[in-house]
């Protein structure tokens, strides 16, 4: 049987940003791609459907930020954003804080009402902690950044169920996603540019994979013909998961997976706001999103609120956190050179690079390979 029917130039695996970026930006430079995605719909993770007037973010709570204003420029051609800014309030056996962590957190465990005290307090408890130096883990960088008692009520347990694994075995980085601010400040991002689209993610989609050069495919398994794809396509753009191309041949890269429960509720507004972080360790949950708080969008008298419990990953389940602690490094880098040797595959995406990228790195990336591919 032959897969590449219309001569297309590329074969891309996956229909999420990084393909879809790919897809579009072949397009126009007049090229022919045939996208196969496993999944029935478009979008990857970023995908979102309406439910009683309301954008659901059916992979997880997705908010656009970047401080790039040629990614912002990007999004924004496809579609329009609705100013929404993420302020997240944390739960911790019922005291509630708001997040990220600044002064308004501060004042709330401490009662410390000027930057100088709250500095004071987090260099004594430092100290206490005996913390000093280049911070080894996580739980070392948390202390060392904001003291022990956020660490145990802010982080500490949400951290520990998030990941599934100890926060000294975790590696530092993870935690510097979060801003330390000595301003009384709940913007959870720094970056400069930041929203929801107005009609939700899908609709990004739509838009840029609309083209008669670009056709999908849906529910296709790349690998129930893999050889087939290798031999009949020039060039494929993989965005699935990088150990998996290669059959596993070094072993398993690990990943954290997250499952979601939702449910309707006959309110406009449930919660107070879009989310709520259960930072304790009991709580199985990590977090608890009110979509409609995320665009003040949905029918009157109608809410939505999902819970969000983080699970082990296994083959069975989508693959959502990479666990970029040393020993998967050590492995990724492995498949990366096999990578490398593939002159007719390209990686990408965050299963292709085994990367936690945000939205904006995504984007990034893929018009990095885009540039490069088409300087040729
Ligand atoms: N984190 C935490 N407490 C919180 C929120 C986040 O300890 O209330 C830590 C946790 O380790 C988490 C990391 O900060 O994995 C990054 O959080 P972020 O919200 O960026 O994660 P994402 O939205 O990508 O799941």
């Amino acid at each position: 049987m032959n897969y590449n029917t219309k001569n297309y130039d590329y074969l891309i695996v996956g229909a999420g940003p990084y393909g879809a970026i790919f897809a579009h930006e072949a397009a126009k430079r007049g090229k022919r791609s045939l996208i196969i995605e496993k999944r029935a719909h478009i979008g990857g993770n970023m995908y979102t459907h309406k439910e009683n007037g309301i954008n659901v973010h059916d992979y997880g709570a997705h908010i656009f930020h970047t401080d790039s204003k040629e990614i912002w420029d990007y999004v924004n051609q496809f579609t329009e954003f609705n100013g929404y800014i993420n302020q997240v309030v944390a739960n911790y056996k019922g005291e509630l804080y708001n997040l990220p962590f600044n002064m308004n957190t501060f004042y709330q465990m401490w009662g410390v009402k000027t930057p100088e005290e709250a500095a004071a307090k987090i260099a004594e408890q430092k100290e206490a902690a005996g913390v000093s130096g280049i911070p080894k883990n996580l739980e070392e960088q948390a202390i060392s950044l904001i003291g022990t008692d956020i660490y145990t009520k802010l982080i500490k347990g949400y951290t520990e169920k998030q990941w599934g694994r100890k926060a000294t075995d975790l590696p530092s980085f993870i935690i510097r996603r979060l801003p330390v601010r000595y301003i009384f400040d709940n913007n959870y991002f720094n970056h400069r540019y930041q929203g929801v689209p107005v009609d939700g993610y899908t609709a990004i989609f739509d838009k840029m994979l609309n083209s008669d050069l670009i056709d999908i495919q849906l529910d296709v398994d790349f690998f129930e013909h893999k050889d087939e794809y290798l031999t009949e396509f020039p060039k494929i753009i993989y965005t699935g998961m990088i150990d998996a191309f290669f059959d596993y041949q070094y072993g398993e890269l690990e990943y954290r997976s997250v499952r979601f429960e939702s449910e309707t509720f006959d309110s406009d507004n449930k919660q107070g706001n879009a989310v709520i972080n259960y930072t304790d360790a009991e709580t199985l949950f990590t977090r608890v999103m009110e979509w409609r708080h995320f665009d003040k969008k949905g029918e009157e008298g109608k809410t939505i609120l999902t819970k969000e419990y983080p699970q082990d990953w296994d083959r069975t389940k989508e693959a959502y956190y990479p666990i970029n602690d040393e020993k998967n490094s050590e492995l990724f880098k492995k498949y990366r050179k096999l990578a490398n040797n593939q002159e007719k595959v390209l990686f990408g995406g965050r299963l292709g690079n085994y990367q936690y990228y945000d939205m904006d790195q995504v984007f990034n990336a893929a018009l990095k390979a885009v540039e490069k591919e088409f300087k040729k």
